[in-house]
């Protein structure tokens, strides 16, 4: 993380679209998967939310989409018409993460880990051995 990422030549294609089709994406640089179980991240999805980080520039939508206030400076997004959460970005960074339930395939996608456990529900556990973080790791992964 740090440097600014760049569109790569070689970097992957991935499509997604939302439960109804009106919102569809292409995206970059997805890579990997980050689960966050903070309140407002439960509140939202019912469970918690899967995350898969690209920049800004690297991921164009089709369709309309609707940006709802999530915490801080972040937003959600969600298909206008059925309401399916597609995107989470923070407006301090040029990042934004597509949810990745509504990718067409997950090639070269790896799931990283799980963070803001500190505000984790206790009705479940995380028995997957992916690394565990209270709120975020150090490196890796900014908010
Ligand atoms: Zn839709
Ligand atoms: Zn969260």
């Amino acid at each position: 993380m740090g440097a600014r990422a760049v569109v790569g030549v070689g970097e992957s294609l991935h499509h997604g679209q939302c439960l109804c089709g009106a919102v569809s994406y292409r995206a970059r640089g997805l890579a990997d998967i980050w689960y966050c179980h903070c309140t407002q991240c439960r509140s939202l999805t019912g469970h918690y939310l899967a995350a898969c980080r690209t920049t800004q520039d690297r991921l164009s939508i089709a369709g309309e989409v609707v940006w709802a206030p999530h915490s801080g400076s972040s937003e959600h997004a969600r298909c206008a018409l059925c309401g399916s959460l597609l995107f989470w970005a923070n407006r301090n960074t040029d990042t934004i993460s597509v949810l990745p339930g509504s990718l067409e395939s997950s090639d070269g996608i790896v799931e990283r880990g799980h963070v803001y456990l500190c505000e984790k529900g206790s009705y479940y556990e995380i028995s997957d051995g992916l690394p565990q973080f209270d709120r975020y790791p150090d490196k890796g992964l900014s908010a």
